[in-house]
């Protein structure tokens, strides 16, 4: 059984997240200790519980130290099944990131899956549904993945109650090895303001902005109010694509901070990756690990690797015959996975 320390690196939840996804898909037994010990709140909390939950329907797997606050667990999967999954955090916790830990393995399944997972849609540190549609699982698919995501029903923190749903197919083939060294020309760029609950003013003030800030015109700009949410949220999302790939960068209102601070915030971000002239933004670099691991091998450029990216990769290669390296020049990276 591989033993893990959910201490090592940046000791966050990925550890878990990215074990849970390979153990299933490869079948492999593994036992975490310190989960999460380098975070304020050390232990599983409700999201990760929920992964490790989807993760045991999935993987048929034999589970001890499945609780809330746990730091330890063990995992033993028997066996591999889609089918139709629901399953809710029962807080407003990241679906998404549940997504993330079970996505490799339902690429895996030999029959299709449809699962539905509830909780929050759109949350701080955890990948907006808007980045897995139009960002990640795009590339996914492109890798031969048959993949495709749905919001039924935005939510936010704090109330929660949002739905994330996604439609996995076999798609009879492992995931083809694939590289992404340029971003290639720009396609189009918009900004969405989603408001719901709240003023619809806060949405046009930070839309203005971003059209003030990037020099975006109306017909790249739109806002959505969103009366199914069950509680209030502010969220700017803007979206950049490219010929070879797409980034969005998010930012979250919250009382207390104006709707500029919240433009400031995002268009930041929009600008720091427009100016690096690479492909791939910090949190794509650490996500895309894991479907290059899952092919066997490819490269992509990004800038200075984050250590949530560089502990992902020490785990993946603990399941993994695969070399992960991060070849660094000046302030930028090409990172390779090839097999060992
Ligand atoms: P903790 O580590 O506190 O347990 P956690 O389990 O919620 O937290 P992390 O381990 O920090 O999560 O992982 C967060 C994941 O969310 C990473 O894959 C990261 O790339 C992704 N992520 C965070 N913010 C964004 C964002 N703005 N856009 C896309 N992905 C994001």
């Amino acid at each position: 059984m591989l033993t893990l320390d959910g201490t090592k690196g940046e000791g966050g939840g990925q550890i878990l997240r990215t074990a849970l996804g390979l153990a299933v898909a490869t079948r492999t037994p593994f036992r975490i200790d310190g989960i999460r010990g380098g975070r304020e709140r050390p232990g599983l909390l409700r999201q990760h519980l929920t992964a490790v939950r989807a993760a045991q329907a999935i993987g048929q797997a034999q589970v001890e130290g499945a609780e809330l606050g746990s730091a330890s667990l063990t995992f033993e999967p028997r066996g591999l099944c889609g089918g139709e999954q629901h399953f809710a955090v029962g807080s407003a916790g990241s679906t998404t990131l549940v997504l993330q830990a079970v996505l490799p393995a339902l690429l895996a399944a030999a029959e299709p899956t449809s699962i539905s997972i509830e909780g929050g849609t759109h949350n701080s540190a955890a990948p907006p549904f808007e980045f897995l549609a139009r960002s990640f699982v795009p590339l996914l698919c492109r890798m031969g993945a048959r993949v495709e995501v749905s919001l039924e029903r935005p939510g936010f923190h704090p109330a929660g109650g949002g739905s994330l749903h996604a439609r996995v197919e076999p798609s009879g083939a492992p995931l083809a090895p694939f590289e992404l060294l340029e971003r290639g020309e720009p396609v189009s760029r918009r900004a969405r303001a989603l408001v719901a609950h709240i003023d619809a003013g806060v949405g046009h003030r930070e839309l203005a902005r971003v059209t003030q800030r990037l020099g975006f015109t109306s017909d790249e700009v739109e806002l959505c109010e969103l009366p199914d949410s069950p509680g209030p949220g502010n969220v700017l999302l803007i979206e950049l694509a490219f010929e070879h790939v797409t980034e969005v960068f998010v930012g979250f209102g919250s009382p207390g901070v104006r709707a500029e601070s919240v433009a400031d915030r995002t268009v930041r971000q929009a600008r720091r990756y427009l100016a690096q002239g690479l492909p791939v933004g910090t949190h794509l670099a650490d996500q895309l690990l894991l479907p290059l691991a899952l092919a066997g091998g490819g490269a992509f450029r990004c800038g200075p690797p984050s250590q949530h990216c560089r502990t992902n990769a020490e785990v993946i290669e603990q399941f993994l015959p695969l070399e992960i390296s991060f070849e660094e020049q000046a302030r930028e990276c090409t990172v390779r996975v090839r097999t060992r």
